[in-house]
């Protein structure tokens, strides 16, 4: 079989090709161009361009469905090579602004809600992806290929500005390798140019991993799906958190190389009368004293069967100025795509019969 070339980063292609400056050129056509076929790169010899047919392809992942919803942002379900699905948002940050000769004075800005394995293994209470266990890692390319598709249907071009959130199905940290080379692709000088910093790990709390994720040095943003700031409710909500309380996951944010310019985003998702009251805000500040943090309220998004509630605006606010009157930042996460269920963590297949 072939191998899918998206799956290699500039280095790993140097490896397959001579002379060297090859790579960038691949690189150049695949991510800069768009061009899906060897055949079409025309500053390359016949002879390499008929080699790297044989050996490679470019395999995009196929757009099987898209949801749009009323504030613009799109849904995608994805389908891989070997049949499984996967889903992935494109999430408008700007519109385009046009002169009244309509000349774009301002670009639009993009976010790519980016999935990194087929299903999780870290079985959230509240998350749906959970629901159907876990199937597979994506590879490099499977990831890469969500980005590269969702730009392609939009007519996105290479230059324009787009944010890469890994907060799709699938905890990224438990795919370390192949979303770290995930990273470095979308990162590449001759690629797309997604500064890591404009790329976002979210993760459920892997403390080993985070520590894994800051010895790597990637320089890419770090998100924590905390949601509850006792060791007992966290438990219930999130299993992982037998094996990784709130100390040790604090702890390893705490040894996460940051610069000065970054912060940690803590996601903390709001049930009603679970953990939205004052006392659990108070906790919070406690909690990330000393912490150079974000912290971004999502609303409790239910579904048919869903365990938990969606908290009332009053109290979401109510929780935010509490934050804020304490010195740490606090948003609240607009409810992009609520309408299709976008939200980040949000996405399984309608098919499966867990329709939202
Ligand atoms: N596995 C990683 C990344 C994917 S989930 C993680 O958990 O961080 C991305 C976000 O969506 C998480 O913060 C998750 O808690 C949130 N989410 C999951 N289910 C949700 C729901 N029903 N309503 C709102 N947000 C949800
Ligand atoms: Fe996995 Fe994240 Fe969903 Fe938890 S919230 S089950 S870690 S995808």
């Amino acid at each position: 079989m072939k191998k899918n070339i998206l799956d290699l980063t500039k280095e790993e292609l140097e490896r397959e090709v001579s002379p060297k400056f090859r790579a960038k050129q691949i690189f150049q056509w695949i991510y800069q161009k768009g061009v899906e076929a060897f055949e079409q790169m025309s500053n390359l010899p016949k002879t390499l361009r008929k080699e790297l047919a044989q050996k490679f392809e470019i395999a995009l992942p196929k757009i099987l469905n898209v949801e749009v919803s009323k504030d613009g942002s799109k849904k995608y379900l994805l389908g891989l090579a070997d049949g499984h699905t996967i889903e992935s948002v494109l999430l408008p940050m700007k519109k385009e602004e046009r002169d009244e000769e309509g000349n774009i004075v301002k670009e639009a800005k993009y976010t790519v809600c980016v999935s990194s394995q087929v299903g999780c293994k870290v079985g959230c209470e509240f998350c749906l992806t959970a629901k159907g266990g876990f199937v597979r890692n994506l590879t490099p390319g499977e990831i890469v290929g969500q980005v590269l598709a969702i730009r392609k249907d939009n007519d996105i071009p290479a230059n324009r500005r787009v944010n890469v959130v890994y907060m799709g199905m699938g905890e990224p940290l438990d795919n370390l390798e192949n979303v770290a080379k995930a990273v470095k692709i979308f990162s590449d000088e001759n690629g797309l140019s997604i500064s890591p910093r404009r790329q976002t790990i979210s993760t459920s709390g892997l403390a080993p991993k985070i520590k894994k994720l800051g010895d790597m040095n990637l320089g890419v943003l770090l998100a924590i799906s905390l949601h509850a700031v006792d060791d007992e409710l966290r438990q219930k909500l999130m299993p992982i958190n037998k094996a990784y309380n709130i100390e040790s996951v604090i702890q390893a944010v705490k040894e996460f190389p940051i610069d000065q310019r970054k912060r940690v985003m803590f996601e903390y998702l709001m049930i009603k009368n679970l953990n939205d009251d004052i006392k659990a805000a108070k906790k919070l500040v406690k909690l990330l004293h000393g912490i150079k943090a974000k912290v971004n309220l999502i609303y409790f998004n239910p579904y048919p069967g869903s365990p938990f509630q969606r908290p009332e605006e009053e109290r979401v606010k109510r929780f935010q100025q509490y934050l804020l009157d304490h010195g740490v930042l606090c948003t609240i996460r607009e409810s992009k795509g609520l309408d299709i269920s976008a939200a980040c963590g949000q996405l399984k297949e309608k098919k499966s019969g867990c329709a939202v």
